[in-house]
């Protein structure tokens, strides 16, 4: 029986780009739509509203997309995707210069000609435009569906060269496109493909249709313990990948972090975490409330830093702030962070203390290794049961 983990690694499983040398879906792992069980609401509602109406029914040709012959008849209802307000045009009559030389070439960046996982060419023209999402630093995210079957969902965001070279972040944005590509995770947000024009970098993400978590833990003010536990569960999961891979995400907090449609989270916003890693950015935005002392101490740093940040992530959850913020001042925060200046409210249980206490230690060799997270007794007590940690390959 498909579980929603089970199916929702499925869609993740589900690759809508071209000739590529990524691991096609077999059928084996792509079920017919009615194989599931009316138990699970979820996974129906996942299925009929965002995957591919044709994908699921087990692909042999080459290029992952669906022969043109299957794409009549088809029962899938139309999903809205929202009006286009006509903002990428808009906003291009005004913003964004061309860029030339070294740089024009860095930021030449088209999926297609990947040397790890080609997609097929992809351009504006392939959309159908939809509702905005957001407004990113460096240009907007609207809601797109691609105009071939399967007409998958995707979110497209913008951003504009020029403002990435002012920012002297285009090697960086370049080479952290690169790797998001080739990252495979439920609860890491997929990059499909990318493509450019003269002035932007058009980014093909997959579509986080819960949104924000940051807006819904502002919503609430703070998270239950089962709901904690479980964001944290998959987040771990998600770090074992990326490490494992050799990816370090360094910018973990809320606000990088989305909702699938299945509320599974999501971890987005790396890459291009290109605002993030540098200690004197940090410092200058005021957001040193995620840094471990090794970073605020100016140290070499490693992995390690993620274990810390997920320490904070699980504090600010529960409590609904971070542990070290001191409104005050940046001095303060980085005082209380190079002391481990940790206190509790008296609500939180002692599970959640021990695990939080294990993570946000001084030395990061002393810190609690990610597949022990795994087992911490505060994970195991609320993870559902029947299921790994969504989109885990559980120890
Ligand atoms: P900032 O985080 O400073 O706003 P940014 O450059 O990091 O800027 P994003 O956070 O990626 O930009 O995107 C801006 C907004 O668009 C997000 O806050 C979110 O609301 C929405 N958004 C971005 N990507 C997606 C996605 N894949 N699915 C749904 N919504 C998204
Ligand atoms: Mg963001």
């Amino acid at each position: 029986m498909a579980t929603v983990g089970s199916v929702t690694r499925q869609i993740g499983a589900l690759d809508i780009s071209g000739p590529t040398r990524a691991p096609a879906p077999t059928s084996s792992v792509v079920r017919p739509i009615h194989t599931k069980q009316p138990s699970q609401p979820n996974v129906a509602k996942l299925l009929t509203k965002f995957a591919a109406p044709n994908l699921h029914q087990g692909q042999t040709n080459s290029s992952n997309l669906p022969p043109p012959s299957s794409r009549s008849g088809t029962t899938q209802p139309a999903i809205d995707i929202g009006r286009y307000d006509g903002g990428l045009e808009a906003e291009n009559e005004k913003r964004g210069d061309v860029v030339s030389g070294e740089a024009a070439d860095d930021l030449a960046l088209d999926s297609s000609v990947s040397r790890t996982y080609p997609t097929q060419e992809w351009s504006l023209h392939s959309f159908d435009m939809g509702r905005p999402l957001g407004k990113g630093k460096f240009g907007r995210v609207y809601m797109v569906r691609t105009k071939a079957a399967p007409k998958y969902i995707l979110a497209l965001k913008t951003l504009y060269k020029s403002e990435l070279v002012k920012n002297k972040v285009e090697k960086q944005t370049r080479r952290e496109i690169e790797i998001q590509q080739n990252l495979r995770h439920t609860n890491v947000l997929r990059l499909y493909g990318f493509f450019h024009d003269e002035k932007r970098i058009f980014l093909m993400l997959e579509f986080a249709a819960q949104g924000e978590l940051y807006k819904q833990l502002s919503k609430h003010g703070c998270f239950s313990e089962r709901r904690s536990a479980r964001y944290i569960d998959q987040m771990t999961d998600a770090l074992i990948y990326l490490h494992g891979k050799h990816v370090i995400h360094r910018d973990i907090k809320p606000e990088n972090l989305l909702l699938g449609m299945n509320g599974e989270l999501k971890i987005g916003d790396f890459g291009w975490s290109v605002h993030a890693p540098g200690l004197r950015r940090m410092t200058l935005c005021g957001t040193l409330d995620y840094l471990p002392p090794e970073m605020v101490e100016g140290k070499e740093h490693n992995e390690k830093v993620d274990y810390w940040a997920l320490g904070v992530l699980t504090y600010e959850f529960m409590i609904g702030a971070p542990p070290f913020e001191d409104r005050r001042s940046v001095n303060n925060t980085y005082a209380r962070i190079a002391k481990v200046d940790l206190k509790f409210p008296p609500t939180i249980s002692s599970d959640a203390k021990d695990l939080i206490s294990k993570l946000l230690v001084y030395d990061p060799k002393q810190r609690l290794p990610l597949k022990d997270v795994l087992r911490h007794p505060w994970i195991v007590k609320y993870r559902p049961k029947a299921a790994a940690p969504d989109g885990a390959s559980a120890p």
